[in-house]
């Protein structure tokens, strides 16, 4: 098995890597066209290490063993199968079972988020930045809301699109993009996509979206799936990678907003 953690800091020695531009060129520059800005919920909008994510797997297997009547070994193998071969473990579990959509995202979403904490410097970066701000998630908008209004983001972004808009097709999905483009008349030549599955951005980019890997702080444990760690730090479909959303954001807002800039010269 890959080691994780070592893939992890790999990947953070690189952190807000300018990958097509010179050191002359700030990176941050290549923002200032975005008027769109389009973040994933899990372990993007709040921390890997954050207790929240191995709770909802936590909820998968456990529907998995009620449904199957599966010992939890099995059925957490069948969970990430499911989860790798079609992008979600619902995904697989209406296509192979017939589950009910409904029911599966109101019973794994049911956790205690009173660990999660309000992150206002997050949300006041967010602000920041110019243009319109919409959740793109394959979990429920119920989780979306709840879980923003955990991390003190409620007020920030302009709406949710979750797995239920994208009628239980998620991300990395071309249909998945292409209705939330449609839905919320969403120009992927001005937008940018902030994620922490690489495969999520593939789509993204080729629509010419600017694409931002947020990988684990130094030190901090790595949720991802072992295949969804990247082995390499030149993914083309990745314009930058960061393991600081709120610190590039606020680089970003700092650079691009006319009015900041006119205040500083
Ligand atoms: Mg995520």
């Amino acid at each position: 098995m890959p080691n994780a953690t070592s893939e992890a800091a790999q990947l953070d020695d690189i952190e807000v890597r300018p990958i097509a531009f010179s050191a002359n060129a700030p990176a941050r520059l290549e923002f200032a066209d975005v008027d769109t800005w389009i973040f994933d919920l899990d372990n993007t909008l709040y921390p890997a290490d954050s207790d929240l994510w191995p709770k909802i797997d936590q909820r998968i297997t456990a529907f998995m063993i009620h449904l199957f009547g599966l010992d939890g070994i099995s059925a957490r193998a069948l969970q990430k199968y499911y989860y790798r071969r079609y992008g979600t473990t619902l995904r697989g579990l209406m296509i192979n079972h017939g589950v009910d959509p409904h029911a599966f995202l109101e019973f794994v979403h049911d956790i205690d988020r009173s660990a999660l904490l309000p992150n206002l410097p997050l949300a006041e970066a967010i602000m920041a930045l110019p243009g319109r701000k919409l959740i793109l998630t394959n979990g429920s908008r119920a989780h979306a809301r709840l879980t923003a209004e955990a991390l003190g983001l409620a007020t920030v972004f302009e709406d949710i699109f979750d797995i239920v808009d994208a009628e239980l097709v998620p991300k990395p999905e071309r249909a998945t993009y292409e209705k939330f483009f449609a839905k919320h008349h969403v120009d992927p030549k001005t937008a940018a996509m902030f994620e922490d599955i690489d495969r999520n951005l593939c789509i993204p980019h080729e629509k010419g979206m600017i694409t931002v890997l947020v990988v684990p702080k130094p030190g901090c444990d790595d949720r991802r799936e072992p295949f969804e760690i990247a082995a390499s730090q030149n993914l083309p479909h990745v314009d930058f990678v960061s393991s600081d959303l709120e610190r590039f954001l606020r680089d970003i807002a700092a650079h691009t907003i006319p009015s900041a800039q006119s205040a500083e010269s």
